[in-house]
């Protein structure tokens, strides 16, 4: 008799992961499905961000960065280093040490929680019936009264640059260079391009950036865009815009690109390239034909804003559907659907999911940016705070950025957090509590900030909306 199961969740990435453990909590026998090997040939828990995306990248990201500023910004401090040197090797082998450590605490808290791991690629039949397939080939079917699908996204390959696992490379095989590449070519220049490419011009590579579309980050506020495109440009990412990549040709171990640009036919040569132009959604192989789900023209699975399917009591979350292809909002989406399973009027606020690149100077932002609003008619203020004017960051050496709030010039109601500069990150999550509050610039501006931190950037910024800012001349008020 196959086993019953009140959740079936296909796939333990950030959607998956925390919707069984959430499930398990709220009661519910569940079953989490999952077909990934990591690099010991074992199943390994925790998807594309634990293994191959979000963790493993901010390890190489914080282990370069100390490179470079022992390299470049010791000697302000005053600290001679001799013989500073670099072992690619052991930094690798330091992230493949976090990303065991992290994807077997998962397998714990699937313990912990009584969430049954099912090893095995997962499919979706009629009637909420899934058919496992173990990883020696046998097959089980289970039976469900609620089946998550949380089975994530890849790299997309594009035809000129087909990856060969040596030269040409997407997001996975950049994180595991053995040796720094002397002339490293990026093609796209997103999150993820940005991020690998920093990586590897610490450490002394000579990276090109391809990216086909003219406008860079157009996502990010534009005044946050122009400080990232100068700053990463002075770090040594020689970013192409409006380069379009046509053919590559492989000679030994170098790869020739071609591009086009708006002066024509271009071609560059490169030790290695890393393809990251984009994510798609998984879905091979992953709903039989008489399943009932329904997906849309570009290959997500259709849900609703509470990510239900077409079929009742089968739900999708995470990269694997609409909206940014980002871990916590994969996992926060998972939450979602459980507790709505158990009856909970959860639901997300997908106004307020916060976006960061990991470069440094870290750039995020939550709510909506400066050109947007403007394209929407609405009347705003915007209160800029410069790092360069923080006591914070000049005691830190890490003065570049700052911070931006924008407020409804009607209501005061704050629209937009946009921060480049030093722990971008955490002071954007700080104005996201505000918004999820429904804070004024003047709220924010009334709160006490420590002092000497990085926080009190928000508080002068908020200040600034309304033309109140203490450490920095005010915009004169029309
Ligand atoms: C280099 C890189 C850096 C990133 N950095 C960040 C970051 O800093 N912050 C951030 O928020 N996001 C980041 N992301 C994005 C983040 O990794 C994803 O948004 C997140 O992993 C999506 O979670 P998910 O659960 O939807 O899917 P995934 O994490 O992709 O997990 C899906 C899982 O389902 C499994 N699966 C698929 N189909 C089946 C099946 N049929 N049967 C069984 N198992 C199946 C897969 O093996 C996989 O383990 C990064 C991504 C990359 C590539």
């Amino acid at each position: 008799m196959s086993q019953k199961f009140d959740i079936v969740v296909i796939g333990a990435g950030p959607g998956g992961y925390v919707a069984a453990i959430r499930a398990a909590q709220m009661g519910f026998k569940t079953a989490c499905i999952e077909k990934y090997q990591g690099k010991e040939g074992k199943t390994s828990l925790g998807g594309t961000c634990l293994n191959v995306g979000c963790i493993p990248s901010k390890a190489l990201l914080d282990s370069t960065w100390k490179y470079h500023e022992a390299e470049e910004s010791f000697k302000i401090h005053g600290i001679a280093v001799k013989g500073l040197a670099m072992d690619v090797k052991t930094m690798i082998a330091r992230k493949d040490t976090i990303v065991k450590n992290l994807t077997g605490g998962i397998g714990m808290l699937f313990k912990a929680n009584g969430v049954t791991l099912l090893e095995g690629h997962g499919k979706l039949l009629a009637n909420k019936q899934v058919e496992v397939t173990g990883l020696d080939g046998k097959v089980e079917t289970v039976a469900a009264e609620n089946v998550i699908i949380a089975s994530g996204s890849r790299p997309i390959e594009i035809p000129p640059t087909p990856l060969n696992g040596d030269t040409i490379v997407d997001s996975t095989g950049a994180l595991d260079f053995i040796e720094v590449p002397k002339r490293l070519g990026v093609i796209g220049a997103g999150v993820i391009g940005l991020e690998l490419g920093s990586v590897w011009a610490r450490l002394g590579s000579e990276v090109t950036v391809l990216e086909a579309m003219d406008k860079f980050l157009p996502a990010v506020d534009e005044q946050v865009a122009k400080e990232a495109q100068k700053v990463l440009t002075k770090q040594g990412l020689n970013i192409k815009l409006g380069a379009r990549v046509t053919g590559s040709s492989t000679k030994g171990k170098t790869v020739t690109v071609e591009y086009t640009d708006t002066e024509g036919e271009q071609k560059i040569t490169f030790d290695k390239v890393i393809v990251a132009v984009g994510r798609r959604p998984v879905t091979t192989d992953l709903l039989a034909a008489d399943s009932g789900v329904n997906m849309d023209e570009r290959g997500f699975i259709f849900v609703d804003d509470y990510c239900t399917t077409s079929v009742p009591g089968v739900y999708a979350i995470g990269d694997v559907v609409r909206g940014p292809m980002l871990a916590h909002k994969a996992s926060e989406e998972g939450i979602m659907v459980v507790e709505r399973i158990a009856g909970h009027k959860a639901q997300m606020s997908y106004d307020l999911i916060p976006g960061v690149i990991y470069t440094h100077p870290e750039i995020a932002w939550v709510g909506k940016n400066e050109q947007t609003l403007k394209a929407e008619g609405i009347e705003i203020n915007v209160g800029v705070f410069p790092f360069a004017a923080s006591g914070r960051a000049m005691a830190a050496n890490d003065t570049t950025g700052f911070v931006k709030i924008i407020a409804d010039a009607k209501t005061d109601r704050i629209l937009g957090g946009h921060v480049i500069g030093p722990s971008a990150a955490e002071l954007v999550q700080q104005i996201a509590i505000a918004m999820e509050f429904g804070s004024s610039a003047e709220d924010v501006g009334m709160m006490i900030f420590s002092h000497p931190t990085v926080s009190e950037a928000v508080h002068e910024a908020a200040l600034a909306v309304n033309g109140h800012a203490i450490h920095v001349a005010n915009r004169k008020k029309r």
